[in-house]
């Protein structure tokens, strides 16, 4: 499902180069439920960006679904990241000035899909996570747990294989944590959805069939299973 080869990640900086991620090998099956830990700047989110898509490695090669992301141009690159990957970040990133219903459907208008479907699929995603009756409300007037899985209903939108999840429960107590922790426990079972989470609580991450650990821009060899 996803393959890192020697990737690296250097980001320019007026006082010199900055390495974030460093040669990392990585396998992840297609199925795994996969919780990604490691310290505050060890490159996480930066690794769950590269998979998905939202940047390029510096050097190496990442391939999800058998797609070498390198090889693909920018229009090429949106395609995949719209239809293969569902993005999950820490802060929700909801469009504010658009409703609950319009935010879930945002990739599907994006494509084109026509409105009536388009209404059914997020009818249908609304009641997946426990939102039926919220469609016509502004993100603003729902509750974090609430816009969390606004968050996970958009990005399950395209039917994606694979779901990118940077700390989906960062943000939220720990009833509402448990709720989105068995939502994405309960796609990945029943839907065969691989997940990526990034999580910094380690309750959390036994959800997961396998925990990879990141220090200082490397994955930690055998730093992998949960028991
Ligand atoms: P956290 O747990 O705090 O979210 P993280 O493990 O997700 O941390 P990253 O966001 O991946 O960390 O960042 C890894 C390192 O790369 C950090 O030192 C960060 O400052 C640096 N970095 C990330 N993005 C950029 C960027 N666009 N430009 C320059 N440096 C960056
Ligand atoms: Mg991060």
């Amino acid at each position: 499902m996803i393959k890192l080869n020697k990737v690296s990640k250097v980001f320019a900086m007026d006082a010199g180069n900055y390495t974030a991620l460093k040669e990392n090998d990585l396998h992840i099956k297609r199925g795994e439920f996969i919780a990604i830990m490691g310290p505050s700047g060890s490159g996480k989110s930066t690794l769950l960006q590269l998979i998905g898509g939202l940047d390029l490695p510096t050097s190496g090669e990442v391939t999800v679904d058998g797609v070498q992301l390198n090889g693909l141009n920018e229009r090429e690159r949106t395609l995949f990241r719209r239809t293969k990957v569902g993005f999950v970040f820490q802060n929700y990133q909801l469009l504010p000035m658009m409703t609950v219903a319009e935010n879930v459907g945002l990739s599907l208008s994006a494509n084109k899909a026509p409105s009536s479907e388009i209404a059914k699929r997020v009818n249908q995603l609304l009641q997946d996570v426990n939102l039926e009756g919220k469609a016509s409300q502004f993100p603003s007037q729902l509750s974090g747990g609430q816009q969390q899985r606004v968050a996970i209903a958009r990005a399950l939108a395209m039917k994606p294989h694979l779901i990118l999840a940077d700390e989906p429960t960062g943000n939220l107590d720990q009833t509402n944590g448990e709720g989105i922790l068995k939502l994405l426990s309960r796609l990945n079972k029943e839907e065969g959805i691989t997940v990526v989470m990034v999580t910094h609580d380690r309750k959390a991450a036994q959800t997961a069939d396998r925990i990879i650990m990141i220090q200082d821009g490397e994955v930690v060899p055998g730093g992998g299973s949960r028991s």
